[in-house]
């Protein structure tokens, strides 16, 4: 489907007058004069021509050809026609024109687009349509769309002008009745009289009614129904019925609708025989039943458009004798009359649909889409626009623009607002250009991916752009963290690899006095503890995200937790000295003691590390005052808990990252004291799961202060 939204419209009025234009009994040649200049207003080519086989009633067929007013003087090549002919598909070329190639002509040799289109319908060729431009551009951009569309009108017009030239219709279709059958004056007159209803009905849920209300009252049948005819799946598919109760009409509108084999029923009969059948007793005939409770005759007869059966008319009496002849030859007639008008309202229902089914494609696609002007104005914007820019609630004016608006709108969280206002300006000074930009916001951060691309009207001219826009946040991240991840585990678990390899490796294969042996064994020990460490955070890290940890919670003191650490952190406090500040009376806790050991370890265990030239590390606990406890934090009694230190800081736009899994701030630092990145994020996990808040203030080259909040034990007892 290549339709455009912003042509669905035009096509679909063009396909509406286009029909109009067509039928009616005026000679064919007005009508196709009136048609080929309305096409010229649609797709501005130079001129046209139509050649057909008229299937007249008698044998064999002529060969009619239909030019455009004011056609060029330039003369048509058959041989194209004929490579269109064969070829079976519309077909673009760039010709040449008089000079030498146009047979001695005495015209100036011109370069024109050529486009030749087969009219094929129900596996049939009907004619070649033709039409040339002087722009050499000019009919590339003829949407197949619309000439697809209107092949099959053209298809039904050399149809029904074979059968029927104009002026001299006839009332009934040659071949498919017994011989000598004519409309009665009164059904001719019902006829004439539906004329004008039948050029009106456009929609084809009316145009189907129409027709079979007109059925039934001719034929006097008490029921009735139309069924369209689903070539690809070899079924009947029924649309309209009137007659069988209330119930079944309502179950029509709402439920899927009744479908069946062509090789069912006298309508599958009517099908594949593709002729009209009167049957005056189903209940008698093999392989048939009845419609409903007590009906017995059955007339069935087809609306066939290019060859082939488009639907099926069936009528239904309890009166055996209900159809004779005359109903037989009036429905026949109202069916040949109904195959134009029914090819053009499948086109349009077709259309319609296409243009419904776009549009709901466009609301329910969690792309942000936006249809704007040359002026940067939004035309057209589905749900996922508004809810990934934030522009929900708010008051969007009757104009808003990208480049103003949506600016002034994202300005407080835009990252780069520079970046953005040139991405608009690249957009207005070059409106052909696929543009693609990626715009970083904060509070939240959220990484957005848009694309730009012109759109164009049926004369390839720009009209505008359409902004595709989606949230690439996640795969960012997650990009951002396989990186980190490789580069992590090329740098911890390589480093320790290779001083356990090389030390057991000499270990291995000479001796060495105790005193050196003894100080290797200790590395290689070391390293494996190292790389220990890191297996153990990424299982953490993992058992967090999937909801694995179960606290083991018990009411614990936290100065009895501190004594065990401080023993255990000893051998790294070599350059720093440790002040513990433990409030007099301090409550104890409600929460798992092998857990908080590993979140103020972690804690100490960074305040050692990125304080590298020593300085003093401040361990504080007491009972948080309400006003201590971070923004948005659950009421009741906290213990708070605070590690600062005189280290290298973290600068502002750090901050709300170091959280993250695998965020290491990198600076040459960091980069020389090495890390996972994943001590912070299992230390908040940790936290999290005992329902407190972790928290952190720091300045860059003189220390930071994490502090995090634990529950007081009777506080949780009481819940
Ligand atoms: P790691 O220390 O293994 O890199 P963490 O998750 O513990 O991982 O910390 C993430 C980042 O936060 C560190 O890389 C570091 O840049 C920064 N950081 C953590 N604690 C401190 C601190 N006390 N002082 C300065 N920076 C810190």
């Amino acid at each position: 489907m290549t339709v455009r939204p912003d042509q669905s419209a035009q096509m679909l009025s063009a396909f509406g007058t286009a029909a109009r234009l067509l039928q009616g009994d005026d000679p064919l040649h007005l009508r196709l004069h009136r048609f080929f200049d309305l096409l010229r207003d649609t797709l501005h080519h130079r001129d046209t021509r139509l050649t057909c086989w008229l299937q007249s009633v008698g044998p064999g067929s002529t060969r009619q050809q239909y030019y455009s007013a004011d056609a060029w003087p330039y003369p048509w090549d058959d041989r194209l026609a004929r490579a269109v002919a064969r070829g079976g598909v519309i077909a673009r070329r760039v010709i040449t024109l008089g000079g030498d190639s146009a047979g001695g002509s005495q015209l100036p040799a011109v370069r024109a687009a050529y486009l030749g289109a087969p009219i094929m319908w129900g596996g049939r060729l009907w004619g070649i349509f033709e039409l040339r431009a002087e722009d050499v551009d000019g009919l590339q951009v003829a949407t197949d769309e619309l000439i697809n569309g209107l092949l099959p009108q053209l298809a039904a017009v050399i149809a029904r002008e074979g059968e029927y030239p104009s002026g001299q219709r006839a009332n009934e279709r040659a071949g498919d009745t017994p011989t000598g059958l004519t409309l009665r004056a009164q059904d001719k007159q019902q006829l004439v009289a539906l004329n004008g209803s039948l050029d009106e009905a456009i929609d084809l849920h009316a145009l189907l009614s129409l027709l079979l209300r007109r059925a039934l009252e001719v034929s006097g049948a008490e029921t009735g129904a139309v069924a369209l005819v689903d070539h690809e799946r070899a079924e009947l598919v029924l649309h309209t019925c009137e007659g069988f109760g209330d119930e079944a009409g309502a179950s029509l509108q709402s439920g899927p609708r009744q479908r069946w084999s062509v090789e069912t029923g006298l309508a599958g009969r009517v099908v594949q025989s593709g002729r009209a059948l009167l049957v005056r007793d189903v209940t008698v005939e093999p392989g048939l039943h009845a419609a409903g409770a007590g009906l017995r005759a059955e007339l069935a007869a087809p609306i066939v458009i290019g060859g082939r059966t488009a639907a099926v008319i069936i009528l239904s009496s309890p009166r055996s004798n209900a159809f004779g002849d005359d109903q037989l030859s009036f429905v026949r007639a109202l069916c040949a009359r109904a195959a134009l008008p029914l090819s053009r309202a499948m086109h349009y229902q077709e259309a319609i649909e296409s243009s419904l089914y776009l549009g709901q494609v466009f609301s329910s696609l969690p792309t942000g889409l936006a249809l704007i002007d040359i002026h940067g104005k939004v035309l057209r914007s589905n749900p996922a626009w508004d809810s990934l820019w934030g522009l929900h609630g708010r008051v969007v004016r009757e104009s808003f623009h990208v480049s103003l608006d949506l600016i002034a709108h994202l300005l407080p969280r835009l990252h780069d607002p520079l970046s953005m206002t040139q991405f608009c300006d690249t957009m207005q000074r070059s409106p052909a250009k696929d543009l693609i930009t990626t715009v970083h916001l904060t509070h939240p951060a959220q990484d957005l991916e848009v694309r730009s691309v012109p759109t164009r009207d049926s004369k390839d001219r720009i009209t505008g752009r359409l902004w595709a826009v989606s949230d690439v946040t996640r795969e960012r991240e997650s990009d951002r963290m396989k990186t980190e991840f490789v580069s992590i585990v090329s740098h911890e678990l390589r480093t320790p690899l290779t001083s356990i390899l090389g030390y057991t490796e000499l270990l291995l294969n000479r001796e060495f006095p105790p005193d050196e042996r003894q100080q290797f064994i200790t590395t290689v020990y070391t390293e494996a503890g190292r790389l220990s460490h890191l297996v153990e955070d990424l299982l953490g890290m993992s058992r967090i995200e999937a909801g694995k940890v179960k606290l083991n919670r018990w009411v614990i003191s936290l100065t009895n937790v501190l004594y065990e650490l401080t023993t255990q952190l000893n051998t790294q406090l070599m350059n720093h000295r440790l002040l513990i500040d433990i409030a007099n009376e301090l409550p104890p806790i409600y929460a798992d003691r092998d857990k908080v050991k590993q979140i103020i370890f972690n804690l100490l265990t960074n305040a050692i590390k990125y304080s590298p030239r020593g300085g003093e590390i401040q361990l504080g606990i007491h009972e948080a005052r309400p006003e201590e406890l971070p923004a948005g934090h659950a009421a009741g009694r906290w213990v708070l808990v605070s590690v600062r230190d005189q280290g290298i800081g973290i600068a502002n736009d750090d901050l709300p990252r170091i959280w993250e899994r695998f965020y290491r701030v990198d600076n040459t630092n960091t980069r020389r004291i090495g890390g996972t990145g994943l001590g912070l994020s299992i230390t908040r996990g940790l936290v999290e799961l005992h329902g407190g808040q972790i928290a952190v203030e720091s300045e860059l080259g003189r220390g930071s202060r994490f502090f995090f909040t634990l529950p007081v034990a009777n506080e949780l007892a009481k819940r």
